[in-house]
């Protein structure tokens, strides 16, 4: 089955949505983009794509304030984004990647509002990203995560996976899954497209999002899930790198990465050294409302249906 994409207003075949060599995106980075996921439920043999209006509005954010523009409005995008997983007819788990790009072809750093701005959608099919059944294994990279001095971590900008990129290969040179990323003042960022909680005697805590982290969609989901279904309230702040070593579980979040948990860190291990009790029962919630399993949130989910034609039988 052929793929396609959606760039700047047209569908087309997956290989023909190419952007020409002197795009400024792709020589400076100037783009910012989303990373969503889509669940196939076999039993209903549908596809539930996960929160996805709040991805387009945390796009809309980040092209606020990297000086860029969206061409249609959050409830368009939300049907485009259908559109487009209908006429590709998935029916397996598919991560979906909204991006916004300055597509001017300009071999100088411009004021970006004066370059143009492009927009596509591609989707891939996309299962676990690592075995996180028995746990991963991190260790704290060497590479700092970028300051909000530096360029905004909270808009996802396409050039700053360059510092995260470093921090991954880095972690797999060492023999590890994950890297976890420090601020400039030792304390404890993030992973390198994950945010990191920690479980202290039944509570949990998460770096505070003026610690140079992304505002995940994940993390506000845990964060929710865990005061409505396990009466634990988070406390966002500061988390020093020597918490740790003393916590009893460590949960990374990401929509790639969804819920993980880590059991080891630099070859320590963390809490028993097996997927925690708190871990355990966010994974167990998370799996069954992603896969619209669980009536009462629904409202996260977007269903993807068949297109009318009896020929697309999805
Ligand atoms: N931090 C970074 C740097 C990321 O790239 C991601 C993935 N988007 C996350 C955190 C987690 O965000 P979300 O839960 O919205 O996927």
């Amino acid at each position: 089955m052929k793929r396609v994409a959606y760039l700047n207003g047209k569908f087309l075949s997956y290989q023909k949505a190419v952007i020409p060599i002197g795009t400024h995106a792709l020589q400076y980075g100037s783009g910012c983009f989303e990373g969503i996921r889509a669940y196939w439920n076999a039993e209903k043999k549908k596809l539930y794509v996960f929160r996805l209006k709040d991805h387009f509005e945390r796009l809309g954010r980040s092209c606020k304030t990297l000086h860029m523009k969206l061409p249609l409005t959050t409830e368009a995008l939300v049907k485009l984004t259908v559109e487009l997983l209908a006429k590709n007819k998935h029916r397996e788990n598919v991560y979906i990647r909204p991006f916004v790009y300055k597509t001017s072809d300009i071999v100088s750093v411009f004021n970006l509002d004066r370059l143009e701005n492009g927009f596509g959608i591609y989707t891939v099919p996309l299962g676990s990203i690592l075995n996180v059944k028995e746990g991963i294994n991190a260790v704290f990279s060497s590479w700092r995560r970028v300051d909000s001095h530096t360029v905004p971590p909270g808009a996802k900008p396409t050039g700053i996976y360059l510092n995260t990129s470093l921090a991954k290969t880095e972690a797999e040179e060492k023999g590890a899954d994950e890297a976890i990323l420090l601020n400039l003042d030792d304390s404890i960022a993030e992973g390198s497209a994950e945010n990191l909680f920690i479980v202290k005697s039944g509570k949990l805590i998460t770096p505070s999002i003026d610690q140079n982290i992304l505002e995940g969609i994940t993390r506000n989901t845990v964060i929710e899930l865990a005061e409505k279904e396990l009466n634990i309230r988070t406390a966002q702040r500061k988390v020093q790198k020597d918490e740790l070593w003393t916590c009893d579980e460590i949960i990374l979040t990401g929509t790639g990465m969804e819920i993980a948990p880590v059991v080891k860190i630099e070859d320590r291990t963390v809490g028993s050294g097996k997927i925690g009790p708190i871990t355990q029962k966010l994974r167990g919630l998370y799996s069954n409302i992603v896969h619209g399993k669980d009536k009462r949130y629904l409202k996260w989910l977007t269903e993807v249906n068949c297109l009318p034609s009896p020929a697309h039988n999805c």
